[in-house]
């Protein structure tokens, strides 16, 4: 049902996708504006003539807890072909090439994960016992006062968790889903992660896409756009124009205005300060100071041939490194795709090693833990680095973390660095944009 209310997104991102198409479906009319030629901002795939293999800027992984996110995909395609297993499944091997696997199962969480980390080979009798201290987590509430100002490496040792199991399971996992380090990690943040991997029966799991980014988001979104969403790239927003606190327009670049009833920013922190006037900045928002962007870097290796179905061997062909410069490699049919996670506050000594050193040491590494490259040779080597591709989760930055609403009346702002509760991720930039949505729809409510 139409409304005739106007809305005005800024960013083509996942945050500003999600805005779209929430808002669109509350007979909004919108108007996306994105700065640069492609959509997607920080999920994106590319062809790569020398090969004719399309590539992600880095391998995403989702979660069965990504309710908002799976809810988004469903809208923009009512067939998505995502396959997962409810359980959680985790392989890794170490440098020795030993492999260790991570299985839970069962229909209830608790008992599942139990179960896996019985089971799983690294864990001595002493290591699991340990593992009884999580109970007081489940006791635990997000405003406990335990967790105040505390992060995940004081929380690890506060509930007495082992040498053994920090390596073989809280660090890998820390990688993944934050990007960074225990010591980085707010534990408010870690606990939210924690409390919605364990809503209900697969929530746990780990969403693989096999399919590259493009084919997930941004190509259905293009479709589902038609006849409903204006779409305009190249719209460099050079400023939103604010007068008497609410939004008067926006600016690009080439001096054009838009106007609209109602206004959401879905660009990164870092776009957000410039597109403010100071003084704007300063009356309604705080500097913004404590968010820190943390790096990923991805390295694809294609090998002249890679073993016959390899990545069968593994759930969605992913693989967690123990001890090593890699923390995550994926197997495709025809790649691997290495991850290292924020290595400027991972990988020691990260700042004396160059690009070239860095992939020779990652290759060697591939070849070290499985026996079936040793042989290797490599036809193509590509090197990503996404130097602002998440930010720190620190006890800081929650502090700064914007919410939705602002004190500008008809402003909102998306993106996964506003006060989701979770770490920047697919999940945190389409909950904020769905959040916008929701929030501009009882506006509209409010003023009938
Ligand atoms: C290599 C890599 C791996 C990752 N892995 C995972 C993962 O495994 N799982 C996971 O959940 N998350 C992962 N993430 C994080 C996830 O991709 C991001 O959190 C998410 O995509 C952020 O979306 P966003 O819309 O908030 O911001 P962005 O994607 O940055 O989008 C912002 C958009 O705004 C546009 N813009 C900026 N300024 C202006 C302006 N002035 N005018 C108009 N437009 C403007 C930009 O061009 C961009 O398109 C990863 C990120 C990277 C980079």
């Amino acid at each position: 049902m139409m409304n005739n209310k106007k809305v005005v997104v800024i960013g083509g991102g996942l945050s500003g996708i999600s805005s779209s198409v929430f808002l669109s479906g509350t007979g909004c009319r919108v108007t996306l504006l994105e700065s640069t030629g492609k959509l997607g901002g920080r999920t994106f795939s590319f062809y790569d003539e020398e090969t004719g293999l399309t590539f992600d800027n880095g391998q995403h992984i989702m979660a069965g807890w990504y309710r908002n996110t799976l809810e988004l995909i469903g809208l923009m395609n009512k067939e998505p072909k995502l396959k997962f297993n409810p359980n959680l499944e985790v392989y890794f091997r170490d440098i020795e090439g030993k492999q260790f696997e991570f299985h839970s199962r069962g229909d209830n969480p608790f008992v599942a994960v139990a179960k896996g980390f019985i089971d799983y080979e690294p864990l001595t009798f002493k290591d699991k016992l340990h593992l009884l201290a999580l109970r007081e987590l489940i006791e635990l509430d997000v405003s406990d006062r335990l967790l105040k100002g505390r992060n995940l490496e004081w929380l690890l040792g506060y509930l007495k968790q082992t040498e053994n199991l920090k390596r073989y399971f809280w660090y890998p996992f820390t990688y993944a889903v934050f990007n960074t380090s225990p010591k980085y990690v707010d534990a408010v943040v870690f606990l939210n992660v924690l409390v919605k991997s364990f809503e209900k029966f697969g929530d746990l799991s780990l969403i693989v896409p096999d399919e590259p980014l493009g084919s997930i988001f941004i190509e259905p979104f293009t479709k589902y756009a038609e006849g409903k969403i204006d779409i305009r790239m190249n719209a460099n927003v050079k400023n939103i124009s604010i007068k008497d606190g609410s939004v008067k327009g926006i600016v690009l670049e080439n001096g054009e205005e838009i106007t609209g009833d109602y206004y959401i920013s879905a660009v990164p922190f870092y776009n957000f300060k410039n597109i403010l006037d100071t003084e704007i900045l300063n009356k309604y928002f705080n500097d913004l100071s404590e968010l820190v962007s943390a790096s990923i870097v991805s390295i694809y290796i294609v090998p002249v041939k890679m073993p016959d179905n390899f990545s069968e061997k593994f759930y969605h062909g992913m693989v967690g490194m123990l001890d090593t410069k890699v923390h995550w490699l994926f197997f495709k049919k025809d790649y691997i795709c290495v991850i290292i996670s924020a290595p400027e506050y991972t990988v020691e000594g990260y700042d004396s090693i160059s690009k070239e050193k860095l992939i020779e040491i990652v290759t060697e590494e591939i070849r070290g833990c499985f026996p079936e490259f040793r042989d290797m040779k490599v036809k193509r080597v590509k090197y990503f680095k996404e130097k602002r591709a998440t930010f720190l989760p620190t006890i800081e930055s929650g502090l700064q973390r914007p919410e939705s609403a602002t004190g500008i009346k008809n402003l909102f702002i998306a993106g996964d660095w506003t006060n989701t509760g979770i770490p920047a991720t697919i999940e945190g930039a389409v909950t904020s944009g769905k959040k916008c949505s929701d929030l501009i729809k009882e506006q509209i409510e409010r003023e009938r």
